[in-house]
């Protein structure tokens, strides 16, 4: 056998150590399965507060690093988890990672996310040079690593330790592009010439997504409604141009989800197991989410609607909006766990008090609640403007907890419309972006549930779908073959 295909990733979030969302899922479970399949990852990270004070215990591995690029010359030092069993490495520099947060607050972004993402991705070659690791290929997500394959086209090109290397840009999400104003432009050390309409430039403004669009080798994003739809006005963000001469190198691989962490079968975070052989614990879960939510129990026997979610806009949040009043009407329950825009949380902490044991909010980030919400709720609601995968109607068809969503990208790609005739579905699923159809698919859903039996055959075959990592690994492995050679 030949020497193992090396690859580097460059994220700024992952799992255990730090997650805002989807990307810290992909980053943290997407390098285990590669390596099943006979590849070195390694994955750089930053050290954010969360990070160095979190449960795993981290050992400093080299001091004193040097990123230079431009203006921005700082040392860093690199830090490991203790524990030899994560492939993660952090980049410490306190004055930019050590903060409540990882990219800002509810009220908006760090004023120094260009110093602090550009010294990320500028410290990929000091940390190959100090572990004297020669990658074959660098894996970079959004615009917070979209640095790394700029500077590997025109800064380290005479580099030994990165001779030969590839390079894959993933893009999570198109709406998070790394804006910045024209003037910081110094801080890249990157020739004025790479500023221009096939560089970095977008309206005047510096735009890092477009960078790695621009540099990398082959560009992807996670799922394949979605990279035919981002090549479009509607949800190109201003970018479907610069994707469309990319069209070639373009692929949309859907996310794989880490079944160890995300079934009912094994969930350590919920009362009691289940599974589609034996749904008998999926009871227990629902009586711990209504009373984590102090719902009422004269509605025992009603469903229960569950959203988790980032209080953003992509998310539908204005439709749920929307259809809240109706829905409070109705002999159910609705269940929210999110964090995000202050506006969503002004709305929904002063919705929550009206609906008392029929409506439970949290505003807050809390994965042990998250698990709860998807084995204890009846349906999942993603009403999603545009969603690149979304991850959440996956794990729900695990549990049993029926998505309804609306058809658009990952969502159209992994949840099957019950009323199809050719299949008896795994979701309901709705099209315009409306109130009336939203309404109209959770009215679907619930005729349905009132059918016990039927309700129980949706459940069953929702919880047999199977998107673990095993088929997207093996589609990232064959990109990166095809790159590396
Ligand atoms: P996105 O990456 O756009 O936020 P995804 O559906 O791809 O959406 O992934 C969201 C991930 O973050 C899921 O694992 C979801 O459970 C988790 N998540 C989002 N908000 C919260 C929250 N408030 N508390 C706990 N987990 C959350």
């Amino acid at each position: 056998m030949g020497q193992k295909l090396r690859v580097l990733f460059v994220a700024s979030e992952g799992v255990p150590f730090a997650k805002t969302g989807g990307l810290a899922d992909i980053v943290g479970t997407l390098p285990q399965a590669l390596e099943e399949l006979g590849v070195e990852v390694k994955v750089l990270m930053p050290y954010y507060g969360m990070v160095k004070q979190g449960k795993a215990p981290t050992t400093l591995i080299a001091e004193d690093l040097e990123v230079n690029l431009g203006l921005i010359n700082h040392t860093f030092n690199l830090m490991a988890p203790t524990d030899p069993g994560a492939p993660f490495y952090f980049v410490e520099r306190d004055e930019f990672y050590e903060r409540s947060q990882l990219y800002g607050t509810p009220r908006g972004d760090y004023f120094d996310n260009l110093e602090r993402f550009a010294f990320f991705s500028g410290a990929v070659l000091p940390f190959c040079r100090a572990l004297d690791f020669h990658p074959d290929l660098i894996h970079c997500h959004d615009w917070q690593s979209a640095l790394a394959p700029v500077y590997l086209r025109h800064r380290w090109g005479g580099e030994d330790i990165l001779a030969g290397a590839k390079t894959v840009f993933t893009i999570h999400n198109l709406a998070y592009q790394g804006l910045f104003p024209r003037d910081k432009y110094p801080l890249l050390g990157l020739d004025w010439s790479f500023y221009g309409i096939d560089g970095l430039e977008y309206y005047g403004q510096i735009n890092l997504l477009k960078g790695g669009i621009n540099s990398a080798d082959a560009v992807t994003t996670v799922s394949p409604s979605y990279s035919r739809e981002i090549q479009t006005p509607e949800f190109g963000c201003g970018l479907e141009g610069v994707l469309r001469t990319r069209a070639e190198q373009l692929h949309g691989i859907l996310n794989g989800v880490d079944y160890q962490d995300w079934s009912p079968e094994t969930d350590s975070l919920i009362p009691a197991k289940f599974s589609r052989k034996d749904l008998k614990g999926k009871a227990a879960s629902k009586a711990a989410l209504m009373e984590a939510f102090g719902l009422s129990p004269d509605l025992a026997d009603a469903p229960i609607l569950a959203i988790i979610s980032r209080l953003a806009d992509q998310k539908g949040f204005d439709l749920v909006e929307q259809v809240l009043p109706q829905l409070m009407k109705q002999k159910l329950m609705v269940v929210i766990l999110g964090t995000g825009e202050e506006k969503y949380h002004r709305w929904l902490e002063a919705e929550a008090p009206k609906f008392k044991g029929k409506l439970g909010v949290k505003i807050a980030f809390n994965n042990q609640l998250a698990h709860l919400m998807e084995a204890g709720a009846d349906m999942f609601l993603m009403p999603s403007r545009y969603e690149p995968c979304g991850l959440n109607q996956i794990y729900s068809m695990k549990y049993g907890t029926i998505p309804v969503v609306r058809a658009t990208g990952g969502l159209a790609d992994t949840v099957t419309p019950v009323g199809d005739p050719k299949t008896l579905g795994t979701g309901f699923v709705f099209t315009d972006y409306t109130a009336e159809a939203f309404l109209k698919a959770i009215h679907t859903a619930l005729d349905a549930y009132a059918n016990k039996d039927l309700w129980q055959r949706i459940m069953v075959h929702a919880m047999t779908q199977d998107f673990s990592w095993k088929v997207s690994a093996r589609k990232y492995l064959e990109l990166y073959k095809s790159l590396v050679g």
